[in-house]
């Protein structure tokens, strides 16, 4: 197949590290995409990977022209490599897949029928999750309550970035422009029929997870303030009960004044100052938060920097 022939699949897949994994990765890929007939291209990001992802995706690329390695010019972040690897997407179906075999391509035939009932966005739902830590499971099961009560837009519960999207959907996609991206809420928000497909998630093939507890932590905020303007009611609601109770506390410094004629209330006074203080720097956070994202965003960078594209390169 030479590249100017379009593919009607194309896989997206963003690697962070994952030498250990990517061959047989690359292998149950070309075994699933083989198993649909489609005519198809494996678009692997490396997300600046610091092993050797590079060289395994160069000399995959090198031998098979339908793989198309895409390197990054440092970490850029799940998210953005992501979002790289759908930019050079050229199929009519897109499947968007992690490199470390937690999602299993096999679902590629029941997703592409799903596709052909007329839904524009099929992605996997996590039956289960094996080999993953209490913690993991928790702080995610809190996440999905969390975002799921937060966002205007639903987003459904126990959904990665595993799933197979239109060129429309993908398309769509493309034209939402912001820096912080939280991608399964950009999803939901573009709409189109959307569908679920229910599976175990495996544990990873080999190696860590990639994501440390500070992506984990930045994402959620991408997340949050990305999707939903309810943090900022903080303020409002907390002031309302403030207000409430600085009412009672004044009827009550009126009384025991009127009945004791004393200087009292000590620990009433520390408890009010540690109160309002608290609620005022949490809510100054909230604001923090928003106005940071509001500066990124306006400053208009690139979302990522590309170093090595083996579709660039000369082919024999
Ligand atoms: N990944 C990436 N850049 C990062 C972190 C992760 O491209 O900064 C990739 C990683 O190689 C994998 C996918 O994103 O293909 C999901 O990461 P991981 O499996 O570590 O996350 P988990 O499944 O533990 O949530
Ligand atoms: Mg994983």
């Amino acid at each position: 197949m030479i590249m100017t022939e379009v593919p009607a699949l194309s896989i997206v897949m963003p690697c962070f590290d994952e030498e250990e994994i990517l061959p047989r990765t690359l292998l149950r890929l070309h075994a699933a995409a083989q198993a649909t007939g489609l005519a198809y291209e494996i678009v692997a990001v490396d997300d600046g990977s610091r092993d050797a992802t590079w060289s395994v995706l160069a000399e995959a690329a090198r031998q098979d022209s339908r793989v198309r390695g895409v390197r990054l010019s440092r970490n850029f972040g799940h998210q953005m490599a992501l979002t790289a690897g759908l930019e050079r997407a050229r199929g009519t179906e897109i499947l968007i897949i992690d490199a470390d075999l937690q999602d299993p391509p096999e679902l590629l035939g029941l997703m592409l029928a799903k596709r052909r009932e007329g839904f524009d966005i099929v992605y996997g739902q996590r039956h289960s999750r094996a080999g993953e830590t209490w913690f993991k499971r928790a702080t995610a099961r809190m996440f999905y309550r969390l975002i799921g009560y937060l966002s205007e837009v639903p987003i459904p519960s126990d959904t990665g970035d595993f799933r197979l999207m239109s060129r429309r959907a993908v398309d769509a996609f493309l034209q939402l422009p912001e820096s912080s991206r939280f991608i399964r809420g950009m999803v939901a928000w573009i709409g189109y029929p959307q569908v679920a497909v229910l599976y175990d998630r495996a544990a990873r093939g080999a190696g860590k997870t990639k994501y440390s507890l500070g992506k984990m932590i930045r994402f959620s905020a991408d997340a949050v303030t990305g999707f939903s303007i309810k943090p900022l009611r903080v303020a409002t609601f907390a002031s309302a009960g403030l207000l409430g109770a600085a009412f009672a506390l004044t009827v009550w410094a009126v009384v025991v004044w009127l009945l004791h004629g004393t200087v009292r209330g000590w620990a009433s006074l520390i408890v009010t100052i540690l109160v309002v203080g608290g609620v005022q720097t949490l809510i100054l956070g909230i604001i923090g938060e928003y106005i940071g994202r509001l500066f990124i965003e306006m400053k208009r960078r690139p979302l990522y920097l590309v170093r090595d594209d083996t579709a660039a390169e000369p082919r024999k």
